[in-house]
């Protein structure tokens, strides 16, 4: 099964990553990184596909997928 990871230190909350992401597995959580942002969690992680869309509009690379 496909894993979404969130490397939460360089998230910063933009959100590009939840709406690009065609299964919603992707949401702003609830705890703030060192910087004070609501970094992206997998909130839905067994609908992921490994599509690597939202790793690929990530501006900051704060995403990897395995497949
Ligand atoms: S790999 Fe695809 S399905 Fe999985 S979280 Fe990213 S955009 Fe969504
Ligand atoms: S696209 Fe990247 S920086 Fe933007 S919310 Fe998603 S993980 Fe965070």
């Amino acid at each position: 099964m496909p894993k979404v990871e969130i490397r939460s230190e360089s998230c910063k909350a933009c959100e590009y990553c939840v709406v690009t992401c065609p299964n919603k597995v992707l949401a702003i959580g609830e705890a703030n990184n060192s910087k004070g942002y609501h970094y992206v969690v997998p909130a839905n992680p067994d609908a992921c596909i490994g599509c690597k869309l939202c790793a690929i509009v990530c501006p900051d690379a704060a995403i990897e997928v395995y497949k």
